[in-house]
């Protein structure tokens, strides 16, 4: 690209996640002015988030601040703002304070969110885990119910040290078996007057199977897995309600608990102006081979945001590593459209799907041709792909392998509330949840 057509071209980037910080990364390197806006000041490392919500790592270690990371990238102006509405004829995005950013080319890298499925009370009471404030909010809680139970052990009975785990897919299965070795590895040597083992972590979903996409053997793995741990699988089960201190199913039944986690789906926010655009199964934007949005040459949409799609034309996974490939893949046909040359369609190299289910265990299945694997072979799979990721938005990745290889074994845990207070339950009476502020992710209606 010549220096005239790089100062011609001002790209607008919406969304420092994966996506994002790849595609500017990739605009950086050919001098191309890029304006990258996220509502944190910070990218947030997703794949970390329940090794944080059981206080396994602190939430500074999945943040990166986003102008750290691009300090050597003099074409780079890194905002801290959100933004409330997209003008597609324009190629530019509004913020909540009024500004507006125009590019002579746009990206929408803006995630996706917690579905809810308008299930009565979930967004309100139960715990989402998609943001780093989202995971200490949801360790904070998990503190707070064994320090209550501790001071008043007839506060089990009342589900103080029932955790629900809503949707049987990766990061519910992650989460519950991280938490069920919290419960029976590091609990009981901290609550020495209190009987842990009446600690119960039920994993709910409405299939009959764990890790929907993985192969059937992976299915028996990890439930297997899950259950030796002392999670309690309960299939064939629809949530209809979630209220403070319980949750409803479609036969009626209930479950006591004052932790219930949410990783029940994602959907794409419909940000105001995108509405014209085409999209596809759970909102997420369709776009063409060159990532552009079909019928909006000028606009790319990228990473979860968007559905990118397979050799077979299938969509492919809300994965880091779709992300993180689509982010360079548009960049590309953006500096093909400046230069006229013709755009290389997207191809993702597979890296294969894979999950860890607390120590010990883990189910792989590795590259295009999905090899399976499971247990210790799994999760040093589980370890490189995601040290990969991480190498995305990290200088050094070796603490994160220290921790890796670490966790087999160990269970490191600066498990000391962050807000305390705003944790607290109020036990008297109603079963009154004093902790009714909305989960962290934003979620529009
Ligand atoms: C709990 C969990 C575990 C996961 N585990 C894995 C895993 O093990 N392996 C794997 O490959 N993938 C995993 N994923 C999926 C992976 O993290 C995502 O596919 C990936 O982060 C998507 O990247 P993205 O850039 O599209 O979106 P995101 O990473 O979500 O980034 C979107 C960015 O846009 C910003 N933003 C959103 N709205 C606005 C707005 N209106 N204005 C300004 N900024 C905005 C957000 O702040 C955010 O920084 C996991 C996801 C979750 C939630």
């Amino acid at each position: 690209m010549s220096s005239t057509e790089a100062q011609s071209t001002h790209v607008v980037v919406v969304g420092g996640g994966f996506a994002g910080v790849a595609a500017t990364k990739q605009l950086a390197k050919h001098n191309v002015a890029v304006t990258l806006i996220d509502k944190n000041t910070y990218h947030q490392f997703q794949p970390l988030l329940y090794q944080v919500a059981t206080a396994q790592l602190a939430q500074t270690d999945v943040m990166r601040p986003l102008r750290e990371l691009f300090r050597h990238d003099k074409t780079v102006n890194v905002q801290n703002a959100t933004i409330t509405s997209v003008d597609p004829a324009a190629n530019s995005v509004t913020t909540s304070e009024g500004s507006t950013f125009e590019g002579s080319h746009l990206i929408l890298a803006n995630g996706a969110q917690p579905n809810f499925f308008g299930i009565q009370g979930a967004e309100e009471h139960s715990f989402a885990l998609y943001t780093a404030p989202d995971a200490t909010r949801l360790r904070d809680r998990i503190i707070g119910v064994f320090e209550d139970a501790e001071r008043n052990p007839e506060l089990i009975d009342r589900g103080a040290l029932t955790f629900v785990i809503v949707g049987g897919g990766a990061t519910g299965v992650e989460i519950a078996g991280s938490l069920a070795d919290m419960v029976s590895d590091v609990m009981p040597g901290r609550y020495h007057d209190l009987d842990v083992s009446r600690a119960r972590v039920i994993l709910v979903d409405r299939g009959s199977v764990v890790l929907g996409p993985f192969s059937e053997s992976a299915h028996r793995y990890a439930a297997t897995a899950l259950e030796e741990k002392g999670v309690t699988l309960e299939f064939g089960r629809s949530v209809t309600a979630i209220e403070p201190g319980r949750v409803t199913f479609a036969d009626g039944s209930e479950i006591k608990s004052h932790c219930v986690v949410w990783a029940g789906g994602l959907k794409t926010p419909m940000l105001p102006g995108t509405e014209e655009l085409p999209h596809g199964p759970h909102g997420r934007i369709t776009t063409g081979a060159d990532l552009s949005v079909d019928g909006h040459p000028g606009i790319y949409a990228i990473g979860d945001t968007a559905t990118a799609a397979d050799s077979n034309g299938d969509p492919l996974p809300q994965l880091g590593a779709v992300a993180l490939q689509a982010g360079e893949a548009a960049a590309n046909s953006i500096l093909a459209d400046v230069t006229g040359e013709a755009p290389s369609p997207f191809k993702y190299h597979d890296k294969g799907i894979m999950a860890m289910i607390g120590r010990h265990a883990a189910v792989a299945e590795v590259g295009s041709k999905h090899h399976e694997l499971h247990g210790p072979v799994a999760h040093a799979a589980w370890l490189g792909v995601h040290a990969w990721l991480l190498s995305s938005v990290r200088d050094r990745v070796d603490t994160f392998i220290t921790w890796g290889w670490d966790s087999i074994t160990h269970n490191h845990a600066p498990a000391i509330p962050d807000n305390p207070d705003k944790a607290r339950i109020d036990w008297s009476g109603n079963e009154d949840d004093q902790f009714n502020e909305p989960n962290n992710s934003e979620v529009d209606t």
